[in-house]
């Protein structure tokens, strides 16, 4: 580097310490980038070749420390990142794409600014494989393996799909599970037809793996100290979905969504007005047994006078037989037994094999 002096190598290294690009300094200085980089590697400041040439920037540890921000967004990327693999090596994850439509893109450009990143957010069209419509999709991807690597620590598989657990620590954190229900789960409110009368009935629905929907309604049964609700299987297919709703629903959306570090502008605006909204107290009817007035139990008496009802009547009627043939025992629910009901809520078919409790070993078609 003979025509460098020494002064323009003092500015080159300088400039190179704020970040500034090789390629532009060499420019400048009409020398070719090596002599940069050799100027640099003199001065003890160059910086290692990968890092020097990347154009975009991110905080890769920004899933480093605990934050409510971090919980979301690794909720989030539960539900809807993934890794990817290096192109030379399927086994090895490179990167973390997050893909959205496109009526959410500026969710992406809040997880930019998570992630101290400056990553362009790419806009394009899919072509849905279920209906063959096509729809405005938009996405961000980084490539770090700092920030793999900080997010395998955090409990994030390369290849997740529907095999992913709730990573341990986040289990009643109600900022992961607001991301999660944001990438995975939808809110809303449902027309429910009972008898001539409708009525709104406000929904917290989420699809996902067995483990995260189960996990998630052990979250809400630890919130509201109500009886954990039971994740099914989606029949034929290989996901799991539990359903929160009615008077359930209501304070658990005002307590994911009230003063929420960072949620989906759209599903937020759904809850705040579920949340603000004054819901009907459950009606329930009263004894039609005249001058009683205790509320309503079934077969329109009070638990009182339905004991009176049945033994004036000599017993309960017996119940019919379980729906399933060679099934003798009595039906509880949808025409099923117990144990044929419950294997028809967690599988989708009362006769699904496997033990109670454990995956079916055959996923019922
Ligand atoms: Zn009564
Ligand atoms: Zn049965």
């Amino acid at each position: 580097m003979p025509h460098l002096s020494l002064v323009a190598k003092a500015d080159i290294v300088r400039r190179y310490c704020n970040s500034e690009p090789v390629n532009r300094l060499a420019c400048e200085f009409g020398v070719w980038s090596s002599t940069i980089y050799s100027a640099t590697k003199a001065a003890g400041v160059a910086r290692p070749r990968g890092a020097a040439s990347r154009k975009y920037t991110l905080d890769a540890g920004a899933f480093d420390e605990p934050s409510p921000e971090r919980s979301y967004w690794l909720g989030f990327i539960l539900a809807d990142g993934c890794l990817i693999s290096s192109r030379n090596d399927p086994a090895v994850a490179v990167g973390l794409s997050i893909g959205l439509q496109e009526r959410d893109g500026g969710h992406l450009v809040a997880f930019n600014r998570f992630m101290r990143s400056n990553h362009p957010v790419n806009h394009h069209t899919v072509k849905s494989r279920q209906t063959g419509r096509e729809y405005g999709a938009c996405n961000v991807t980084m490539y770090s393996t700092t920030l793999v690597e900080s997010l395998k620590r955090l409990g994030i598989e390369q290849r997740k799909s529907l095999r992913e657990r709730v990573p341990p620590g986040f289990e009643n954190d109600r900022d992961f599970w607001r991301g999660v229900i944001d990438g995975d789960g939808s809110v809303g409110v449902y027309l429910q037809k009972k008898g001539s009368r409708l009525r709104d009935v406000p929904v917290v629905h989420l699809v996902g793996s067995r483990w995260v929907c189960e996990g998630f309604a052990r979250f809400v049964a630890n919130q509201d100290g109500r009886r954990e609700v039971a994740a099914r299987m989606v029949k034929g297919r290989n996901h799991s979905q539990v359903s929160i709703q009615g008077h359930r629903a209501v304070p658990l959306l005002r307590m994911l969504y009230t003063k929420g570090c960072c949620a989906l502008a759209r599903k937020a605006a759904i809850a705040g007005e579920i949340a603000s909204r004054d819901w009907p107290k459950r009606a329930r009817g009263t004894c039609s047994v005249a001058g009683c007035g205790r509320p309503h139990y079934g077969h329109g008496y009070c638990v009182r006078h339905q004991s009176l009802h049945w033994a004036a009547a000599g017993g309960k009627p017996a119940r019919r037989p379980c729906e399933v043939t060679g099934c003798e025992k009595p039906r509880t629910a949808h025409g099923f037994c117990p144990a044929h009901y419950r294997k028809w809520r967690l599988y989708g078919s009362p006769t699904a094999r496997g033990r109670i409790g454990r995956p079916p070993r055959t996923v019922p078609a």
